[in-house]
């Protein structure tokens, strides 16, 4: 039953509104997998292991590098993230479909690897609504929102190599087209 799963990246820079779409589309299509990714930085907030992510340190990221267990991988922010080869290449082998939330360094690296992924930008209405989204969230200190902003900008650059860039002016609107974008994908 090789091959009929869908690869789907969605990026955006942090503020967005990803976590809130991402959520809507998995709440929405239950064939839908998501992928745990790894990370070295400190849990935010009431994140919880295997579930937002599985939170490793450096050292234990770094040999992963070695052995070649990421699909991709990046340095965002000054942490590493990681998604998992095998999980990605067991789910696909089984037919399952799987939602990366990744940014767009590995986003780059999932497009030029020959596994054909849907890719899918998430915009804010404007840099400003961003800046505020950030510091309205209140999870992060000041430094960090200032090192996120500057990426911001050179994220959004990026959106153009993706399939599809979705607006997320009005967040119903905003949920209804990325909905969209999965129903039609996975031809339901
Ligand atoms: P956050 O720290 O806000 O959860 O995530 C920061 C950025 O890292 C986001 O753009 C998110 O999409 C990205 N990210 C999360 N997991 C991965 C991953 O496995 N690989 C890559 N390349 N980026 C990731």
């Amino acid at each position: 039953m090789a091959g009929k799963g869908k690869l789907f990246i969605v990026s955006a820079p942090s503020g967005a509104g990803k976590t809130t779409l991402v959520r809507e589309v998995l709440k929405e299509f239950a064939d839908l997998s998501y992928s745990v990714s790894h990370t070295t930085r400190p849990p935010r907030g009431d994140e919880k292991e295997g579930l937002d992510y599985f939170f490793i340190t450096p050292a234990e990221f770094e040999e992963k590098i070695t052995r070649g267990d990421w699909l991709e991988w990046a340095r965002v922010h000054d942490h590493y993230y990681g998604t998992s080869r095998s999980f990605v290449e067991d789910c696909l082998l089984w037919g399952k479909s799987l939602l990366l939330d990744i940014d767009v360094q590995g986003a780059a690296q999932i497009m030029a690897s020959g596994l054909n992924p849907v890719s899918v930008f998430i915009l804010p209405p404007s840099f400003e609504a961003l800046s505020q989204r950030l510091l309205n969230r209140g999870t992060d200190s000041k430094e960090v929102i200032e090192k996120r902003l500057a990426n911001a900008k050179a994220e959004m650059d990026q959106k153009d190599r993706y399939r599809y860039v979705v607006v997320n002016d009005d967040l119903d609107r905003a949920k209804k087209e990325f909905c969209s974008i999965f129903k039609k994908e996975m031809g339901q």
